[in-house]
C-alpha cells in the first residue's frame, strides 16, 4: 500500500489489489475518507493513518457502486456513507451485492476477514451539487457511463479531481452491464474542464496523475469509445486483463446497437 501526500488537507492510498485509490480529504476539524484500499490490512492500518496525519475523521463517501470501493465502513464502524443518489438508488436496487461480492473475492483469493461488510446508513447526495467541509465544499458532478450511477469529487481549495473509474491509466474505460458509452462519453465531457484547472487527477484505479497526464488520458479513452466496436487497445494499457475488458465493452456496445 502507497501513502502520497497532494496538499496539506489531501491524502491518497493506492491499494496492492488494482491499484484502487483511496482519497482523504480535511477542511480545518471534518475529513472525508473517499472510496477505500481493498486488503485487509490496508483498511486495518487506515484509522491510524488518520490519525498520524492529524486528519479529524467525519465520514466516508463512495464515488461510486462497485464493492471494491466501498469497503472503508470495515475500518470505521458506525460511519454514515454519501454517495451520489444514483449510487443510493444502486445500493438499494442490489442490497447484500457489495458484501456477497467482497465473500466470492476473498474466497478466490483466500482472503481472510474479520467482519462482513456492512454499508449501514446511506445518505443520497443530490448530484450536481456540494457537500460540505470544515469553511470549503466539496463539488459533487455527475459521473456515469462506467456504471449507471456515480460521482466525481472535486476539491477547489487543493485543484484535485477525485473522478471513481475514469481516466485511469492503468485501465481502459471499462462499460460495465448497467454502464452505456454515451454516457461515458458525456462523463469525460464533464470531466475535461475540471482536468483543464486540476493540478492532481485521482483515478479510481492506478497512480495519481497531473492535469496534462489526465487530459492526455481523456483524449485517448474518447477516442477509444468513440471507434468501439472497432477501436484498438491504448498502447500503455493493452495486457490480458485489459483485453478481456475489452472483449466485454465490444459486446456491450453491439447488443445496445441491436437493442435499437
Ligand atoms: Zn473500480
Amino acid at each position: 500500500m502507497r501513502v502520497v501526500g497532494l496538499h496539506p488537507d489531501v491524502l491518497v492510498i493506492t491499494s496492492r489489489i488494482w491499484q484502487t485509490t483511496c482519497t482523504i480529504v480535511r477542511r480545518g476539524e471534518e475529513c472525508f475518507v473517499i472510496d477505500s484500499p481493498v486488503l485487509p490490512d490496508e483498511l486495518d492500518v487506515l484509522p491510524a493513518v488518520l490519525e498520524r496525519a492529524g486528519f479529524p475523521f467525519t465520514g466516508l463517501l463512495a464515488t461510486h457502486a462497485d464493492w471494491d470501493h466501498l469497503l472503508a465502513r470495515l475500518a470505521f464502524p458506525g460511519a454514515a456513507l454519501g454517495v451520489a443518489e444514483t449510487t443510493s438508488a444502486r445500493l438499494a436496487a442490489e442490497p447484500g451485492a457489495a458484501a456477497r461480492e467482497l465473500r466470492s473475492f476473498d474466497d478466490e483469493h483466500y482472503v481472510d476477514r474479520d467482519t462482513p461488510l456492512s454499508l449501514g446508513q446511506v445518505q443520497a447526495l443530490p448530484v450536481p451539487g456540494h457537500c460540505a467541509i470544515g469553511d470549503e465544499e466539496l463539488e459533487l458532478h455527475p459521473a456515469d457511463g462506467h456504471t449507471a450511477d456515480g460521482m466525481a469529487i472535486w476539491i477547489g481549495w487543493a485543484r484535485t479531481l477525485v473522478c471513481g473509474d475514469y481516466l485511469s491509466p492503468v485501465e481502459i474505460p471499462w462499460i460495465s452491464e448497467s454502464g452505456s458509452r454515451d454516457g461515458y462519453l458525456a462523463t469525460l465531457r464533464r470531466l475535461e474542464a475540471l482536468v483543464e484547472s486540476a493540478s492532481h487527477v485521482v483515478p479510481g484505479h492506478g497512480e495519481v496523475l497531473d492535469g496534462v497526464r489526465a487530459a492526455a488520458i481523456l483524449r485517448e479513452d474518447v477516442n477509444y469509445l468513440a471507434k468501439l466496436p472497432d477501436a484498438e487497445l491504448p498502447l500503455a494499457r493493452r495486457g490480458a486483463a485489459q483485453r478481456a475488458i475489452h472483449a466485454a465493452n465490444i459486446e456491450r456496445v453491439r447488443a445496445s446497437r441491436k437493442a435499437v
